[in-house]
């Protein structure tokens, strides 16, 4: 089974992707991660995703694409993947239709997730990161904070916030990229009949950890 996490950033995708991952075994592939890894670890691949990314910028389809058919090759990933962050652009998409029809599969569910865009803001602002790469937990300030302040409750590394959401004329310019180039995969996926789209907001009491917990149940009745 193929996973597509669609949705703004700020959205819950990388919680509900971790969280089904968790559940499943099925490998939770975030380009965001893949991108970030190479800027701490200052390789040529991150020095050049680091000009796109810390301005709000989209990474360009020539460097994502190629990242994304590599990692799909490995091992852990032959049942089916969580793909977070991937596709972004129609292009990306295209690519990716292109890549999993040559092993004779295809995308099975895509979860779009929506929020308001001022709870959007806010969410940025206030997540934190766990700085071991090996757990990449995710937290909130607000909403789900660590036990210990600053310290990740899974492994007791450090947290920080990303470069990105500390900067508001990258958040902003985050969300007009999506709007301009991710948003229209959401008609992208409706057509194919894969598109399932959750609201998550604390206007309705739904939050990523609701939205996880019900696919998963979903997931493993089938
Ligand atoms: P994320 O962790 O998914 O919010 O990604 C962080 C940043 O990495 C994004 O704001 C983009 O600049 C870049 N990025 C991640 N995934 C992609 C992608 N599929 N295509 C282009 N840029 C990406």
């Amino acid at each position: 089974m193929n996973i597509i996490m669609l949705g703004a950033q700020g959205t819950g995708k990388g919680t509900v992707a971790g969280l089904i991952s968790e559940q499943t075994g099925m490998p939770q592939i975030s380009t965001g991660d893949i991108f970030r890894e190479n800027i701490s670890k200052k390789t040529e691949l991150g020095i050049e995703a680091d000009k796109y990314i810390s301005k709000g910028y989209l990474v360009p389809d020539e460097i994502t694409i190629p990242i994304v058919k590599d990692r799909l090759t490995w091992e852990d990933a032959q049942k089916g993947v969580i793909l977070d962050g991937f596709p972004r652009t129609i292009e990306q998409a295209e690519a990716l239709d292109k890549m999993l029809s040559e092993k004779g599969e295809k995308i099975d569910l895509v979860i779009n997730l929506t929020t308001p865009k001022e709870e959007i803001i806010d969410r940025m602002l206030t997540r934190r990161v766990c700085t071991n790469q090996e757990c990449k937990a995710i937290y909130n300030i607000k909403l789900h904070p660590p036990k210990k302040e600053g310290i990740c409750d899974k492994c007791g590394s450090q947290l920080k916030q990303r470069k990105d959401d500390s900067d508001p004329d990258a958040i902003e310019r985050r969300l007009e990229e999506y709007e301009e180039k991710t948003s229209p995969l959401v008609e992208y996926y409706r057509q194919k009949g894969v598109l399932k789209t959750e609201t998550v907001s604390t206007s309705i009491n739904r939050m990523g950890q609701d939205v996880a917990k019900e696919i998963i149940e979903e997931i493993k009745s089938k």
